[in-house]
């Protein structure tokens, strides 16, 4: 074995003095031998000697042997030499991967590490955090991250405990949004929050913490906010547009169910659109299709969410919302636009529409579920003369009829 170690790095092949051998890879070898006075004892355990630093086609392939000197006596000594090239990698890939870590701990300040134990409480903080949220490392242990980083008052962001719900679910979640500092600076910031889990026994996973990454985007704002809007909004009335409306009607589903909160819809149909465009053009039925949008906007709470689905056919979200809440709220809405004057051409017309309203108050129910009841209102509305709100509730309360003999009437035969 030694024979093995040494001969292909011995100059010309020669393996006569161990010294001589490995002079060119550890030159102080000879000194500390010099330099060890006891007549017997450990010279050295374990000296690494470096004899090549990278293999063959550049690939790093140290060759790193490690010496033991023990003197046995004034003129005899043993030594004892192994391998530890595949120890060595090992250890600078740990340092490197700990040098990674340490490094985006401390020192990239542009993103904030913060790590939650499985209630969401704060126990670990990065130094940038305490820089983006303007809060102390210590004042933050052992709290909640909404305490330290909070979405902006009526935006749509996450809070950190919906987050986690979705985190917990699908592994992780990213939100954006603007969030405030501690001295009441907004910022654009991106939340990544990821599920840490531990295997418990064999294919049981359970959540240990959360591990949230946030970064401050505020200089790339002004671009994403315009491809944002550009992506979220009806091009033609301005009101939110389709897909941004599934997903934020999504959205409030999940967070009104972890509250056990219901959520409204208010479906409306304009009432014979087609003969506006008929009478006055495509760019008439254009402006009554813009008229309706601002009126009800001015008319609902910021948090509702006005969105056009159709050409002429709009659905009001309003979270935290009951069904006779949601009545008085398409009531107002039906009054106004029938109110409203529009002037097109030399006439000034009044256009009336047709409301379908439905509760969503089943953590269970699904969006398109209610969608649908609430369609089905506005069918009802439609057939019962237009102009008119119609509620779910016509089609859960309806009561039981009987025939003269006491007997129930199927559904089917009324
Ligand atoms: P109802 O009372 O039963 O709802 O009758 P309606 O005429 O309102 O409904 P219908 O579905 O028959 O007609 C809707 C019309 O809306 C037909 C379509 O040309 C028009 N429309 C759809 N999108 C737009 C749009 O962006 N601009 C304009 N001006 N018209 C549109
Ligand atoms: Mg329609
Ligand atoms: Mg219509």
């Amino acid at each position: 074995m030694a024979m093995k170690l040494l001969l292909p790095i011995a100059a010309g092949g020669i393996v006569t003095n161990l010294f001589d051998v490995l002079f060119r890879y550890s030159n102080e070898l000879r000194t500390i031998v010099d330099r060890f006075t006891p007549s017997q004892g450990n010279m050295c355990e374990n000296h690494r000697i470096f004899v090549h630093a990278a293999g063959k086609n550049g690939v790093v392939d140290p060759l790193v042997l490690a010496c033991t000197l023990v003197k046995l006596n004034d003129c005899r000594m043993v030594a004892a030499l192994s391998d530890v090239s595949q120890q060595v990698v090992q250890e600078r890939r740990l340092r490197q991967a700990e040098t990674w870590f340490a490094t985006l701990l401390d020192n990239v300040n542009d993103f904030a590490v913060i790590s939650l134990d499985r209630h969401g409480n704060i126990d670990g903080v990065n130094a940038a955090a305490a820089v983006l949220t303007g809060f102390s490392q210590n004042a933050m242990i052992g709290q909640s991250l909404d305490d330290f980083d909070p979405p902006e008052r009526g935006s749509a962001s996450y809070t950190a405990l919906e987050q986690m719900a979705i985190a917990q679910r699908d592994g992780w979640h990213l939100d954006e949004g603007w969030r405030q500092r501690d001295d009441g600076q907004r910022y654009w910031c991106q939340r990544l929050v990821a599920a840490r889990s531990e295997d418990v026994v064999a294919s049981t996973r359970v959540i240990s913490g959360y591990t949230v990454v946030l970064r401050d985007v505020t200089r790339g704002e002004s671009d994403s906010t315009k491809l944002k809007e550009l992506l979220t909004t009806d091009h033609l009335t301005g009101a939110c547009n389709r897909a941004h409306f599934f997903d934020l009607a999504e959205r409030q589903r999940l967070r009104l169910s972890l509250q056990g909160q219901p959520l409204a819809f208010v479906l409306i149909d304009i009432d014979h659109f087609k003969d506006i465009n008929d009478q006055y053009g495509h760019a008439g039925g254009d402006l009554a299709l813009q008229s309706v949008t601002n009126l009800c906007r001015t008319l609902l709470r910021t948090n509702d969410i006005f969105a056009r689905i159709g050409g002429e056919e709009f659905v009001v979200l309003l979270p935290a919302i009951d069904l006779e809440a949601a009545i008085a709220t398409a009531e107002r809405l039906r009054i106004a636009i029938a109110a409203m004057p529009l002037h097109l051409a030399d006439d000034v017309v009044h256009i009336t529409a047709s409301f379908g309203c439905a509760v969503l108050s089943n953590s269970a129910e699904t969006l398109g579920g209610v969608l649908e009841v609430a369609d089905q209102c506005l069918y009802a509305a439609k057939h019962g003369g237009r102009n008119r709100v119609e509620p779910a509730s016509i089609f859960v309360e309806c009561p039981a009829l009987e025939d003269s003999n006491g007997v129930q009437i199927p559904l089917a035969k009324l």
